[in-house]
């Protein structure tokens, strides 16, 4: 069962939408959004009701048997959806939370409960295995005694955060407002479509978008996951989207297209036209614009093994490989490679055959191969599927002087920036 602020979450939703699709062109001054803004709006631009749309952030990749938890600061624990108040507590040290058969282990306290909501008097408070969030944190009691935590904040709150993760400061301004717009269209785009599991709408990591929160621990430091300059990113954007053909739509971006994207629908079903393989070679300082790696031919059998017999294939001993159709020089098509082991030849495209051996290997689907006693030796280009916007060749294009409409234009092919209120 969807919570039940989800279906007043799709009718605004369907509302900036529908307002969309009828009038394209006339946001170029947003309304009052009603009730008082806090006091970052004296010194800026009010958030859009845009970007105050509630988001779900799953920030544990799959659920886990336990994680770890504290608050720094007053809080109420409630179940999802109801404001009846469990337990409340002024802070909450760091302790482990556990599934039990009816809910859960909270440090000592238990909860008969499988949806938990942590709702903290001021944000940010709550911290997560190590990462502090703002707004509120949900936990799920999932199949098999396991957790899945869920941050619940509007969406400038989130963005601020993933501007910092996905874009280091000194790619510079015009680069982070194209890749504030992008990442907003992205989230709203995936909220609109309605396509999480019911609990949440994205992911914390690079499977939806990098979401680090406000701060995290790596071992004994504190990092920052969002700052001043990139809250200031999002204010400045605020409400401002990509539409193709008066639609928001799906708008897919990597860090290093490696001198040419690729067209969309050669690597996502739900691709619009919009997403269109065009020459980049602004991203050109990227450490991967070209990168090779050397693999013994006998891992690479190994995976090719298992990846075909999952497939219900017969692949023995690996004698060749050879590129077959696309290119690594011509961004349309993803490569794809003929294997044979004397007995029989199998195709298989460059995209899984990176899936299959390591992505953090083999950095894009993008390379060719060669043998040479017994080691595989791929020369690629790009970092990442190298579809929309290309990250480190949006830092490029601000070194010349491109604004971030001229960057999201260049790489999403005959979309609009419009705002919404
Ligand atoms: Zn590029």
């Amino acid at each position: 069962m969807k919570p039940v602020h989800s279906a007043a979450l799709s009718l605004s939703l369907l509302a900036l939408i529908s307002a969309l699709v009828v009038f394209p062109w006339s946001w170029s001054q947003p309304p009052p959004t009603g009730g008082p803004q806090p006091a970052r709006a004296a010194t800026s631009k009010a958030l859009s009701r845009a970007d105050q749309t509630t988001i779900r952030v799953a920030v544990t990749p799959t659920p886990q048997k336990q994680i770890e938890l504290s608050i720094d600061g007053p809080y109420q624990m409630r179940p999802v959806g109801s404001d009846k108040v469990l337990s409340r507590g002024q802070q909450l040290a760091t302790c482990n939370v556990t599934a039990t058969g009816s809910g859960f282990k909270i440090g000592k306290s238990e909860f008969a409960v499988t949806r938990l909501e942590i709702v903290p008097t001021q944000s940010p408070a709550v911290w997560v295995n190590g990462h502090e969030y703002r707004g509120n944190v949900r936990l799920f009691r999932r199949s098999g005694g396991s957790i899945l935590a869920v941050n619940v904040l509007p969406l400038g709150d989130y963005l601020g955060s993933v501007v910092d993760s996905e874009m280091p400061l000194s790619f510079g301004e015009e680069a982070r407002k194209a890749q504030a717009i992008a990442a907003r269209t992205y989230a709203l785009d995936v909220i609109r479509s309605g396509e999480g599991d019911g609990d949440f709408d994205l992911f914390a990591s690079t499977s939806s978008q990098k979401y680090l929160g406000v701060q995290y621990r790596d071992g004994s430091r504190r990092l920052a996951g969002e700052s001043e300059a990139s809250r200031q990113i999002v204010r400045e954007t605020t409400g401002m989207v990509c539409t193709f053909q008066g639609r928001l739509f799906r708008t897919y971006y990597s860090a290093a297209c490696g001198g040419h994207t690729t067209q969309g629908s050669a690597v996502f079903s739900d691709a619009v036209a919009a997403l269109k393989s065009v020459p980049c070679d602004y991203c050109r300082d990227a450490r991967l614009y070209r990168w090779e790696a050397d693999l013994p031919k006998s891992d690479v059998e190994a995976k090719l093994k298992t990846y075909f017999r999952s497939e219900g294939k017969t692949f023995e001993k690996l004698q060749t490989i050879k590129l077959v159709s696309g290119s690594t020089d011509r961004g349309t098509e993803v490569p794809e490679f003929e294997v044979r082991d004397g007995k029989r030849s199998l195709r298989i495209s460059a995209a899984t055959l990176r899936r299959q051996v390591s992505v953090s290997t083999l950095y894009s689907p993008f390379f060719t191969i060669t043998e040479k006693s017994g080691t595989l030796h791929f020369d690629g280009r790009g970092h990442g599927h190298a579809v929309g916007l290309c990250q480190w060749g949006a830092r490029g294009q601000g070194l010349v002087g491109k604004t971030s409409n001229q960057i999201l234009r260049y790489y999403y092919s005959g979309a609009s920036i419009v705002q919404l209120q």
